[in-house]
């Protein structure tokens, strides 16, 4: 009983304090590739951090990663998240508290979990992680056809079949996946840079190293100022098909990095300065156990739980979400279109916006996290 009061007054008072959301002018959506969330809200994984089958070096691993306290562990792996989104944004999936956010599409790897974000439809359709054109419309492309986006919509991505995903050539946006160079790239000392090392990258795989693709879209990002920005990041997914748990962790601490000084940057230019949203996901969960969190598909246990951080206007600053509550990968493309103020409306179904808690009216509807913006 003490317990809930304590928490209910906590509640009360943060809700008391938030702003009325405002909404954002420019939204950017951020994606690391199969990363758990289980990293997310626990950080390195005991059952897994002092293996070696999956870790060079656990002493040092350990060292850098490790904490017996969850709340510690976790901020180590993913500083921004814990010391800056848990604080001003809200962060979705920690199922220790019953808090869910799930794959609908029934495949739980890549092609049709990127489909379901930006298309708002999990697809029945099979779809194999090939360079197939996506028969689905999907919210890039619809901000990109309205007036106030028209040209202002970007996309960058490790992978090289996302372009297919968003159907580059049927979207008209500009989309630059896996080792494709940067278009009109001579009056931009940095964009040749990139395109140089891109060049000399001598075995090119499926999937660029996720610092090419963030400068990429940094630098885009600081020149061009686009309004909807995606931002495609791969390598978690790479090092836990190959067994590097060590790697694994290593690339998400990266992730971090880069989306800490992306929002620096953001809140450093007048132009996206405080009317900015972050998005961040990832496109499928993975296994949950020691040994399954390498693999992920349909007959995986844990591949199709994942995890969602937003940040920016319209969010109201709750952090951790510990309520029970179920959200879906397919609400993210009108979560989006009704952060933007827009009806993301086409010829497949959509998935409606997730209900994200607005200020309450009253101070007992605050101790609630129900009210809509609907
Ligand atoms: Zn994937």
């Amino acid at each position: 009983m003490k317990t809930t009061l304590v928490v209910f007054c906590c509640f009360a008072s943060l809700f008391i304090k938030a702003q009325l959301p405002q909404q954002p002018q420019n939204i950017f959506i951020i994606t690391t590739d199969g990363f758990r969330w289980q990293e997310v809200f626990n950080g390195a994984d005991g059952n897994i951090v002092g293996n070696p089958k999956y870790v060079a070096d656990t002493a040092l691993l350990k060292a850098i990663y490790w904490d017996d306290d969850t709340a510690m562990r976790r901020n180590k792996l993913m500083p921004f998240f814990w010391n800056v989104i848990a604080k001003k944004g809200q962060l979705y999936g920690n199922r220790n508290y019953g808090n869910k956010m799930n794959v609908s599409n029934i495949y739980k790897f890549s092609y049709p979990g990127y489909n379901e974000i930006f298309t708002g439809y999990a697809d029945l359709k099979f779809v194999p992680n090939k360079p197939v054109p996506n028969r689905n419309t999907n919210i890039l492309e619809y901000l990109n056809a309205q007036d106030a986006y028209k040209g202002k919509v970007v996309a960058f991505a490790s992978w090289n079949i996302l372009p297919f995903i968003l159907n580059e050539d049927r979207s008209k946006f500009e989309v630059n996946g896996g080792y494709e160079a940067i278009k009109d790239a001579d009056s931009n000392a940095v964009f040749r840079l990139i395109n140089q090392i891109e060049e000399g990258v001598a075995e090119k795989a499926a999937t660029r190293y996720d610092e090419l693709t963030y400068l990429s879209a940094r630098e885009y990002i600081k020149q061009k100022h686009p309004k909807v920005a995606f931002i495609g990041l791969g390598e978690t997914d790479e090092f836990a098909h190959s067994n590097r748990y060590d790697q694994y962790l290593y690339a998400a601490n990266k992730v971090d990095k880069m989306i800490a000084e992306l929002w620096y940057m953001v809140q450093s230019d007048p132009f996206y300065k405080d009317n900015t949203t972050f998005i961040i996901t990832t496109d499928h969960g993975r296994g949950s156990k020691a040994n399954t969190w390498n693999q992920h598909n349909t007959f995986v246990k844990g591949s199709g739980e994942i995890w969602m951080a937003l940040l920016g206007p319209g969010i109201v600053p709750i952090g951790e979400m510990k309520q029970q509550q179920k959200n879906f990968q397919k609400q993210i493309a009108a979560t989006v279109a009704m952060l933007l103020g827009q009806t993301f409306a086409t010829d497949h179904t959509v998935a409606e916006a997730i209900n994200l808690p607005v200020q309450a009216k009253t101070e007992k509807e605050n101790a609630i996290v129900v009210n809509t913006r609907k």
